[in-house]
């Protein structure tokens, strides 16, 4: 539906919101229109009446609608969040809810199998296929809850954002240290080229390993087994520049504008045998947006992806 006649429909709206008529915003702020203009009659009428100079009736009639105006505004301001964050809360339990589905289903499915009659206890192979699937199923929903209470954190400030200085560069060979299994057994290499002289970014130490995880990782599931990742970090005006290339699936012209999004993963994506959540690079955002930090990507679908961030110095 064409998005500008979308707003002015006010039952769409409503429904959008999925509150009852009268806590709609738009609803209540056509309802304060009718009420603003019957007032201002009533009083139009009564001034004429009563009051002489049609100065002072077209001054009162003046005031009286301005101020249920902006009463009106207040309103239906409120109301607006209010309708905004149910709308939230709804969308948000409909998506966990559907997220949290699929492995659940397959952890009951596979421990009802070795509950089952057919499950032999001699067949050590076929069961450990078995206890794989727990495990993995387990671990997608520890880190969907993992990436959830990160994303409430930040959002209530609850995660250490004391900004210090550090070396980049230095953060980032941990973080490569950390994946080095992954990298090893995904056949990947990683080459990391610092700026020489690289200045300190002064951000949040804890908050800003979140990001290089989050991207880093990516790149090396994203990459379509073998190939080479390439980091360069470069100096700017009063800014670092981080930036990480792969030669992976790459994103999807029509996927682009929604990657930051919460809960989005490219059609590609979602075809390969990569398990996401689809909240890591939301996460990015919400950091780098909090540390005066900036996000953004190229990439060409079954060429690759670069992924560029950048830190401020001061
Ligand atoms: P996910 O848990 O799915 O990796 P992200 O929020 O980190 O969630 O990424 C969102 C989506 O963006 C991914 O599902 C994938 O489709 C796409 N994406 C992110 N990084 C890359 C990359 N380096 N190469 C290709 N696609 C990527």
């Amino acid at each position: 539906m064409d998005n500008k006649f979308f707003q002015f429909n006010i039952f769409a709206r409503c429904k959008e919101y999925n509150v009852p008529l009268r806590q709609c915003p738009q609803f209540l702020f056509v309802v304060m229109g009718f009420v603003i203009m019957i007032s201002s009659i009533v009083f139009y009428l009564m001034g004429e009446r009563y009051i002489s100079d049609p100065r002072i009736v077209a001054f009162v009639v003046l005031a009286v609608a301005m101020t249920l105006l902006i009463i009106a505004f207040i309103i239906t301001h409120s109301f607006e969040d209010l309708a905004e964050a149910n709308r939230m809360k709804t969308e948000f339990v409909n998506i966990v809810s559907h997220q949290l589905r699929a492995p659940l289903t397959n952890l009951r499915w596979a421990t009802q199998f070795l509950l089952s009659e057919e499950f032999k206890p001699s067949n050590e192979k076929e069961n450990l296929e078995y206890f794989d699937i727990i495990k993995e199923n387990g671990s997608r929903m520890e880190g969907l809850i993992d990436d959830l209470l990160t994303i409430t954190r930040l959002k209530e400030d609850r995660l250490d954002n004391k900004r210090t200085k550090f070396s980049l560069s230095e953060l980032t060979k941990e973080v490569i240290s950390e994946y080095k299994t992954f990298i090893n057994a995904s056949n990947l290499t990683v080459e990391l080229k610092p700026a020489k002289d690289l200045k300190n970014v002064s951000a949040s130490y804890p908050l800003t390993k979140i990001v290089l995880e989050n991207l880093i990782g990516n790149a090396i599931n994203y990459s379509k087994g073998g190939g080479k990742i390439f980091i360069e970090l470069k100096e700017l005006t009063k800014k670092v520049e981080f930036q990480i290339k792969d030669n992976g699936i790459g994103i999807p012209m029509e996927d682009r504008k929604r990657i930051f999004q919460k809960f989005f993963r490219c059609r590609n994506a979602v075809k390969t045998e990569v398990y996401g959540t689809g909240l890591g690079l939301f996460i990015v955002k919400l950091i780098l947006d909090g540390m005066a930090g900036k996000v953004w990507f190229d990439s060409k679908e079954d060429k690759g992806s670069t992924f560029y961030f950048t830190l401020p110095t001061n």
